[in-house]
């Protein structure tokens, strides 16, 4: 079919049979309840592979200003913006053993963002640093994490391989007492939790996972001791063995390539294909980018904000496929701020997103040279029911002869491991090694979860607070009833697929919210009113798009297919409008969570 055939009626109605069809024969019985935690029995996944195991310190016993949990791009963004505003002591703590979050524990072999590293990188203005790749690797994320928190003087006070345990609000003293895995127990006025939204992972529960006697491990803590080589590549030790790869997502299309490279043999288990658009990546150079100019970067990442943000933009600086194919993303607005005639809109739409998902399926029939092969990899949804994902190396993989690829739709993903290897329909595939490309548990980290306890004024655990009617913030930052505690980047405010942003804006706000305190003299809190009136914007506009992912192929987006969390736990005009509203907010209206004289409110 080509993309001009997708326009006609028949050819639409073909389609929706066939997304229909994919969908039915994916979705589980068991839902997300598939997955296995990487706890009890199964948590040496979880264990740090780069730490080099703990060093020794005493427990600590002092008081800082801040405290901030979480020590990836949202806490050094915290951290940063707390000092630019002349905050004295701020303690990041942080699970892994050196700062990066999610680029600290991915560094998979062809690791690298999906988002183009000029606007992905946060703080380029300040630092002076300009990405010498469109789409940089994980190691110059990782490094820049580090440079960000070095300029920012956040290393002397940091705690590393440390979790927090509990986080309890004493009225006396206006002041958290936070414990950790450590024994520490200190002090802060303050806590800023950025704890993060994908990153506990996530293994598949197949039956006999056990049974295996080969190696295993999850992309997300690589064991480079057991493949060789590094994140560029040169897995020498894999020469000679048979390798397998569960999952075909956004990690798994740059891990493939790379095993393809060096396996001896690779077997790539799919379940789901992704949809495969070009990349592209090339080197940059500054002037490329107008990085001789001051402000560049902010101008290039909120250009590329508002582009995906659905808002009328007039110039493209960053011209990638994410930015082109922003228009399909409209969907996910509610419709009043869908671009043209509401009523036109869906049937348009539709059309666009068939011809933007048969050009993804003909440039897999223009790589993959076995027609069976290339079969299996179409995609059969409507654009973005799964991440975007962008390669120019991975559908290629399929064309070497030590690449086989295995489908297991048929039988809803691997059917069982043996201590031999994993057996799908009536073949068992013999692997010296299975490696777990198959994500993390969403919205599991954090306080969210309970996972770390948080017990605000008399005591109250804020799980207790938001068990019968849900979350209840101003702006997804501040509670009522827990004083002076930001959370980041959680629920109620507006996510993007350039995260990084979104914590940046996080960060100046919550700094501007310290430092008014520390101004004040006053407590951070909000009223049960303002929260109400949160709650009621978000709930005027919650999108509409429900419908969209009830009729996708079950993923972590439409929790496995079965429908997401109730409630409107999303500011419904992206992400742009959202910080233009903590802008104006912050000018006009920051006093309305302070109470001045240091108590919090009753
Ligand atoms: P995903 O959850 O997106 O993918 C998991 C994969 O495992 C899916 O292909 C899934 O199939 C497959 N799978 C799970 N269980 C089984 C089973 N029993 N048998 C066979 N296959 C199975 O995880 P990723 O790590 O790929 O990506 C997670 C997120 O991390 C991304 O969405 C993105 O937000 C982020 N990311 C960002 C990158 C960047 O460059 N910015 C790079 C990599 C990741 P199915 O689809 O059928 O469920």
């Amino acid at each position: 079919m080509t993309n001009t055939d997708a326009l006609s009626p028949d050819a639409l109605a073909e389609l929706r049979r066939r997304y229909r069809l994919e969908r039915e024969r994916r979705v589980r019985p068991d839902g997300a309840r598939q997955y296995l935690a990487a706890e009890a029995r199964f948590g040496y996944y979880a264990e740090d592979p780069y730490a080099g195991g703990k060093s020794g310190r005493e427990p600590l016993r002092d008081t800082v200003d801040v405290v901030v949990v979480g020590g990836g791009f949202g806490g050094i963004l915290a951290g940063a913006r707390l000092r630019q505003r002349g905050v004295g002591r701020i303690r990041i703590v942080e699970k892994g053993g050196d700062f990066g979050g999610t680029w600290y524990w991915n560094r998979y072999p062809g690791i690298h963002c999906d988002v183009e590293s000029h606007v992905y990188l946060p703080m380029l203005d300040e630092t002076g640093y300009v990405p010498e790749w469109k789409y940089a690797p994980g190691e110059e994320i990782r490094r820049h994490a580090v440079r960000i928190a070095e300029k920012s003087d956040l290393c002397a006070d940091a705690l590393f391989s440390t979790a927090v345990t509990s986080l309890t609000w004493d009225d006396t003293c206006g002041a958290w007492t936070v414990t950790t895995d450590r024994c520490d127990e200190f002090r802060a006025t303050y806590v800023v939790t950025a704890t993060g939204t994908l990153t506990e992972l996530k293994l598949p529960g197949i039956p006999g996972i056990e049974e295996f006697e080969g190696h295993t491990f999850h992309t997300s803590r690589w064991d480079y001791a057991y493949t060789g080589g590094t994140p560029q590549g040169g897995l020498t030790r894999l020469a000679d063995k048979r390798v397998g790869v569960v999952g075909t997502g956004a990690t798994g299309i740059q891990v493939v390539p790379a095993l393809a490279e060096d396996a001896g043999h690779l077997y790539v288990f799919q379940r789901t294909p992704s949809t495969v658009d070009v990349r592209g990546n090339r080197r940059t150079t500054a002037r490329d980018v107008g990085a001789d100019r001051d402000g560049w970067a902010r101008e290039r990442r909120d250009n590329f904000l508002g582009i995906v943000s659905g808002e009328h933009v007039d110039d493209d600086l960053v011209a990638d496929r994410w930015t082109s194919s922003a228009g399909l993303l409209e969907k996910l607005l509610p419709s009043f701020r869908r671009h043209g005639d509401p009523t036109a809109f869906e049937a348009a739409y539709e059309a666009a997103d068939a011809a933007k998902m048969n050009e993804i399926r003909a440039r897999v029939e223009q790589v993959v040279t076995d027609p069976d092969t290339a079969e299996l990899l179409k995609p059969w949804y409507r654009y973005a029911c799964k991440r975007p994902t962008f390669s120019d190396l991975y559908l290629q993989a399929f064309n070497r002869d030590n690449v086989t690829l295995v489908d297991t739709a048929d039988t809803q993903g691997i059917e069982r491991m043996t201590a031999r290897g994993v057996v799908v329909g009536d073949t068992e595939y013999a692997l010296d090694c299975l490696i777990f490309a198959t994500g993390f548990s969403v919205g599991n980290s954090g306080v969210h979860s309970g996972r770390l306890p948080v017990h605000g004024r008399d005591g109250v655990p804020l799980r207790d607070a938001w068990r019968e009617r849900g979350p209840r913030t101003l702006h997804g930052f501040t509670t009522n009833g827990f004083p002076n505690l930001i959370q980041l980047g959680g629920v109620q405010g507006a996510a993007s697929v350039n995260f990084t942003h979104v914590l940046d804006e996080h960060a100046v706000h919550a700094a501007a919210l310290v430092a008014a305190a520390e101004d004040r003299g006053a407590v951070i809190e909000p009223s049960r009113e303002a929260e109400d009136a949160w709650l009621a914007v978000l709930a005027e506009h919650a999108p509409d798009h429900e419908w969209f992912h009830a009729e996708c192929t079950p993923g972590y987006y439409n929790g496995e297919g079965r429908g997401r969390p109730n409630g409107p736990n999303a500011y419904p005009h992206g992400a742009f409008a959202f910080h233009e509203l903590l802008k104006a907010w912050r000018e006009t209206s920051l006093d309305e969570v302070l109470t001045p004289g240091g108590r919090a409110r009753t």
